[in-house]
């Protein structure tokens, strides 16, 4: 059971709010979200709240110093009455561990659960029930205490918001191979799930859109030579008839798509192997047809197939197949996180019931 109640301002914001037909990734608002504040070493309950303008005082220091771990996940509500997420506890390490390597406060199991539970039952009547649509959720945690000296913050908040969202576009992306500007170094905090990352991908996303692509590929700092991934997405490529991807470095975000894609491949009987993936090596794989298939995966937009990489000098390197393994995979996926298959690992759960019901 749910601690929190269904405030009557809640229940109104759900009850007027409508599900616009078309729903994009984030363009539409759930109009519920939850708070909790950490104060003087504890987290207070936290509450229900209709969506709106929070106040942050503008010396915080998640503005200033990207002191900010989040985590996106999904609840799915697709020919059943109550909606499930998936592998909500993974999500939780994560933040967990995120949190850590910022030295901020850990969100606690209890709190973290009870506040999906929460939002997702309370958007329980516009969770989209359409196969591919769910209800994003988006947990976060941030630094509020304002200050300069280079520290960590003495006043956190956690708050999940959410967005109903579009199955994703089936759209091939064009990946712009990235050069020059580096995402995440080993030892830095690219195994995180944390905004900074996010801040050092921009202008090199910015620049793939304005060339015609659809997302940046980042290779290691080292080196500037093998795979990393996407901004926000984990990277595949079909070589020889095998799965390859590339192997956690310490900067590569471990995506839970990406663990779940494993589990699913070998289950199914592929080959699969997390190696360190040079880029040249893929281009000339991509050139000679060794590889077949390359594709990205991530809660979002779960498995994409990519239809072409270009580098930097322009020349573009076209896989011969688009959405075939990835497909077969989307598909496998999406039916466990959906309910519609048997789910032999255990991954879903249920969003707990309020005492209340709307
Ligand atoms: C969130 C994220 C992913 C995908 O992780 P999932 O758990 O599969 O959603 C991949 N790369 C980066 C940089 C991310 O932030």
């Amino acid at each position: 059971m749910s601690r929190y109640v269904i405030s009557p301002q809640v229940a109104a914001a759900v009850k007027e709010f409508k599900l616009p037909e078309r729903l994009g990734f984030g363009a539409v608002v759930a109009p519920v979200m939850f708070s909790a504040q950490w104060r003087d070493g504890a987290w207070d309950n936290g509450e229900l709240l209709p969506y709106g303008p929070i106040e942050i005082l503008p010396g915080a220091r998640a503005l200033h110093y990207a002191e900010l771990v989040f985590e996106g996940m999904k609840a799915y509500c697709v020919g059943r009455t109550w909606p499930n997420l998936f592998r909500p506890r993974d999500n939780w390490q994560r933040l967990a561990r995120s949190a850590e390597r910022l030295s901020m406060p850990k969100v606690p199991e209890t709190l973290f659960f009870d506040a999906l539970d929460a939002v997702a039952g309370a958007c329980r009547p516009l969770i989209p029930n359409v196969s591919g649509r769910s209800l994003y959720l988006r947990p976060f945690l941030f630094g509020t205490e304002s200050g300069y000296l280079l520290r960590n913050s003495n006043e956190f908040r956690f708050m999940v918001i959410a967005n109903p969202v579009e199955s994703y576009a089936t759209v091939p992306m064009r990946v712009a191979i990235e050069r020059l500007d580096v995402r995440a170094a080993v030892g830095g905090v690219g195994a995180a799930k944390a905004s900074a990352n996010y801040a050092a991908s921009l202008r090199a996303s910015s620049a793939a859109a304005a060339r015609g692509y659809t997302v940046a590929l980042w290779l290691d700092a080292r080196d500037q030579r093998y795979i990393q991934e996407l901004s926000g997405m984990n990277l595949f490529a079909v070589i020889r008839g095998e799965l390859h991807t590339p192997e956690l470095d310490g900067a590569i975000l471990p995506g839970i798509t990406r663990d779940s894609l494993i589990a699913l491949a070998r289950q199914m009987g592929m080959e699969l192997r997390e190696r360190r993936m040079p880029i040249d090596e893929l281009l000339a794989d991509i050139a000679s047809a060794e590889c077949s298939e390359v594709f990205a995966c991530g809660t979002a937009a779960i498995v994409s197939p990519i239809s072409v990489l270009a580098d930097r000098d322009g020349r573009e390197y076209a896989p011969a197949k688009i959405d075939v393994v990835a497909k077969t995979l989307r598909e496998a996926l999406l039916a466990i996180q959906e309910r519609r298959a048997p789910d032999p690992f255990g991954w879903t759960r249920d969003v707990a019931p309020f005492t209340a019901t709307l």
